[in-house]
């Protein structure tokens, strides 16, 4: 079997346009959908997702603001920079660009960033809200595999999916989302003992490792569809998945490649839930 490569480019493109029109009725009524993006220090890859996440906004017709703090910027001057955003009507959305420098506690960062306006989905409250199979801010890297997914038309209900990995951003979430659609779900760590066990009776095979290559074909099941979150860079520059890519798709049914997959869905998510929360603030 050779494996449907599944384009994220050209979905991430249709599904920015779906909510593009969802942004345009906002502004005909006089609410246009704002997100601020505060960057603290010099590191060259947030600078460039923060680029690009402030680019993926100009595209929709949203307002945006990029805050840049330098690097010795103190908690508490963040802290207050989130709580003005917090009382900006002009803002439905905050995201704060991890890593943050070391002197700053993160996790009081992101909750200090009010729950209607975490489109970043990582407020306990919003992490609540999914356990409880009542979502409403999503993190975005597995709110985009599901539209991957939903896009390509693989039905859920009743599949055995299986994720491997347990970040609370991209795995947990990623089952618990997985989960509320019915699939039987089952989580793999670095404790799990046979892991090829577990993948190779994967219908949907979801790996967000940051280990290179690491799934390989004979861990696949024939025809099961893969979505490798993955991005690594390797010494030589080239960027791959935690997916062996070569011999997955001589047997996955369908394959996410790296860079085009999932990254592209990452960003238009942030997108949508910056839409969705201002949707959720003019009712
Ligand atoms: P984390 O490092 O937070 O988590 C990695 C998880 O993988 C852990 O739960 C770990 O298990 C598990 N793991 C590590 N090695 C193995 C192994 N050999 N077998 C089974 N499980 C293993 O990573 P993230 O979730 O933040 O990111 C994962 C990957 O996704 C990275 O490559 C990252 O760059 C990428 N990513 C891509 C995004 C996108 O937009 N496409 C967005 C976010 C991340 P344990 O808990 O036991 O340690």
């Amino acid at each position: 079997m050779t494996a449907k490569i599944i384009d994220g480019k050209a979905i991430a493109k249709e599904v920015r346009a779906e909510w593009k029109v969802r942004a345009d009725a906002l502004k005909a009524r006089g609410i246009t959908p704002g997100l601020a993006v505060i960057i603290v220090g010099e590191d060259a890859a947030s600078k460039v997702y923060v680029g690009n996440k402030v680019k993926a906004c100009a595209e929709l017709g949203l307002y945006s603001e990029h805050i840049a703090l330098p690097a010795d910027t103190s908690q508490d001057t963040l802290l207050a920079k989130i709580a003005e955003l917090n009382a900006n009507h002009a803002i439905h959305g905050i995201l704060v660009q991890l890593p943050l420098p070391k002197h700053i506690d993160s996790d009081k960062v992101l909750k200090a960033i009010a729950p209607h306006k975490d489109v970043d989905g990582f407020h306990p409250m919003n992490v609540g809200a999914l356990v409880t199979g009542n979502p409403l801010l999503r993190p975005c890297t597995p709110y985009g595999a599901m539209k991957l997914l939903e896009k390509i038309g693989v039905a859920i209900e009743g599949k055995h999916a299986v994720i491997v990995g347990r970040s609370n951003i991209v795995g947990k979430p990623m089952a618990l989302m997985l989960l509320q659609m019915n699939a039987t779900v089952t989580i793999c760590t670095s404790k799990t003992r046979n892991l090829a066990h577990h993948t190779r009776d994967a219908d949907i095979l979801v790996v967000a490792t940051g280990k290179p290559r690491m799934i390989t074909g004979d861990m696949i099941k024939p025809g099961a569809a893969v979505i490798d979150v993955g991005i690594n860079r390797l010494p030589n520059g080239k960027l791959v998945g935690d997916v062996d890519f070569d011999s997955a798709k001589e047997v996955a049914g369908y394959l996410t490649p790296v860079p085009g997959g999932v990254g592209p869905m990452t960003i238009t998510m942030l997108v949508a839930n910056t839409v969705e929360a201002a949707e959720r603030s003019a009712q």
